[in-house]
């Protein structure tokens, strides 16, 4: 079945974008080596696109974490993938789809927080500012969206979606 959807950023728009944060990012990490830790699965097309653009030299690692919502600024979530290597004394780079309620974001954070990385920063290419329970930094943000349900570029609809090289709001009925 074809869902109703509306189209938001373009193939074009999401390449500009992510040249420009990739040149960010390999200036303000000039001289560094960065450990990227992509957030599966949503940032699978973000950070390959991103990773093949920045000149400074940089590994990936993934993790993969479900958050739960509690009340309204407490969340729990849990670790599908923790990163193979460890982050202690890395200048890592989180890289994420989509900042909504920042619950998922937050728990990734301090869980590597935890092992002492020399830096820690994160950057999505996708933010709901609207949406956002839990206080979080933002370093790097590709789009400030409205409260919509998008799909594409890795983003899914029930599993659906990912490879679709665009961005789309998802229609209600
Ligand atoms: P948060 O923990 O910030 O509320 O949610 C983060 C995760 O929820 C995102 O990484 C993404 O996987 C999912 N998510 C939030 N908003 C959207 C959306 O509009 N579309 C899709 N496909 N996933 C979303
Ligand atoms: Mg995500």
């Amino acid at each position: 079945m074809e869902l109703k959807k509306r189209p938001l950023l373009t193939a074009g728009q999401i390449r500009k974008k992510v040249e420009e944060i990739a040149q960010r990012i390999s200036a303000d990490y000039a001289g560094r080596d960065l450990l990227l830790i992509a957030v599966l699965k949503g940032s699978l097309i973000f950070a390959s696109d991103l990773m093949r653009r920045l000149t400074v030299p940089s590994s990936v690692d993934f993790i993969r974490a479900r958050s739960y919502c509690q009340t309204h600024s407490q969340g729990r979530c849990d670790f599908l993938l923790l990163p193979e290597q460890p982050v202690t004394g890395r200048h890592v780079l989180v890289i994420e789809d989509i900042i909504d309620t920042g619950l998922t974001a937050r728990c990734i954070v301090d869980y590597l927080a935890a092992q002492n990385p020399a830096s820690l920063e994160i950057c999505t290419l996708l933010d709901k500012p609207a949406r956002r329970n839990v206080q979080i930094h933002l370093r790097y943000v590709g789009f400030a969206i409205d409260n919509e349900f998008v799909v594409g570029y890795g983003m899914d609809y029930e599993e659906q979606g990912r490879n679709r090289p665009d961005i789309h709001v998802l229609l209600g009925d």
